[in-house]
């Protein structure tokens, strides 16, 4: 089973597709799986729900879908203002049927799941929506490691950080250039790994990033790809209840 890993698209709609369009193309998977944050900072989320829905064979809850669909929480004032934002967006919609059926597909986004040995969440395993797991706790927070690594049994997927990249329980941390862009597993090596952002990367790196798992294979490749950066960021500029910043971070991908 070949499983494209893709997260943290943001309501960035034109990195979402050059991102469905690269796996269409090149990496014949069997399905594709979404880590959370579908929604928020971004100037697209409805359409990227629609396709979320469509293409994913399911997706989890990030912080900033549960923010948009129920409240905010631990939000920065550009978030938050975001956050409402994007959930008028889909109370816009007039039409009964469309609107239902996006409130559905919302509302059932998983907070965790599993699948073989993979344990799936957004966040960490102890706090599934909004903890973040970072590369400089693997140096910093040797506490919180082992309490986050007591929950995972072998494997982990998350987002959350938009940093790609590969924690050990040593703990260690390695961005995808120290391994050549593949990970591969070992039965006795518990990891985390992220596949990164689709719609906001944050290791000043703008292109968009996700992953493709191989469980035969044992591997998890890392990709990038460059989209339209530009009219993105124009469509975050021209909406005045989304903060010039969201713009303007999405450049230099930090
Ligand atoms: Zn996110």
């Amino acid at each position: 089973m070949r499983t494209a890993l893709i997260s943290d698209i943001h309501g960035n709609l034109e990195a979402l597709r050059v991102v469905l369009d690269d796996i269409d193309a090149k990496r014949s998977v069997d399905r594709i799986i979404c880590l959370g944050d579908i929604l928020g900072y971004g100037p697209d989320p409805v359409a990227c729900a629609e396709i979320v829905a469509d293409r994913c064979e399911w997706s989890l809850m990030g912080n900033h879908d549960y923010g948009a669909l129920y409240e905010p929480t631990n939000f920065n004032a550009a978030a938050e203002q975001a956050a409402y934002w994007t959930r008028a967006q889909f109370e816009l919609e007039h039409d009964a049927d469309a609107a239902a059926r996006r409130w559905e597909f919302l509302g059932h986004l998983k907070v965790r799941t599993t699948f073989n040995d993979f344990l799936c969440v957004h966040g960490s395993p102890r706090r599934p929506i909004n903890e973040y797991i970072f590369p400089e706790d693997a140096i910093n927070s040797p506490v919180k490691m082992r309490q986050v690594f007591e929950r995972v049994k072998k494997y982990c997927l998350v987002g959350h950080t938009h940093v790609p990249g590969v924690f050990t329980d040593e703990p260690d941390f390695y961005p995808p250039g120290d391994f050549e862009d593949t990970w591969t597993f070992e039965d006795d090596c518990r990891c985390i790994i992220n596949p990164g952002s689709v719609g906001q990367p944050r290791d000043l790196d703008p292109r968009a990033s996700y992953g493709v798992l191989d469980e035969e294979k044992c591997t998890v490749d890392f990709h990038r790809v460059a989209y339209d950066v530009e009219s993105v960021v124009k469509k975050i500029h021209a909406i005045p209840e989304l903060s010039n910043w969201l713009g303007d971070r999405l450049l230099e991908g930090r």
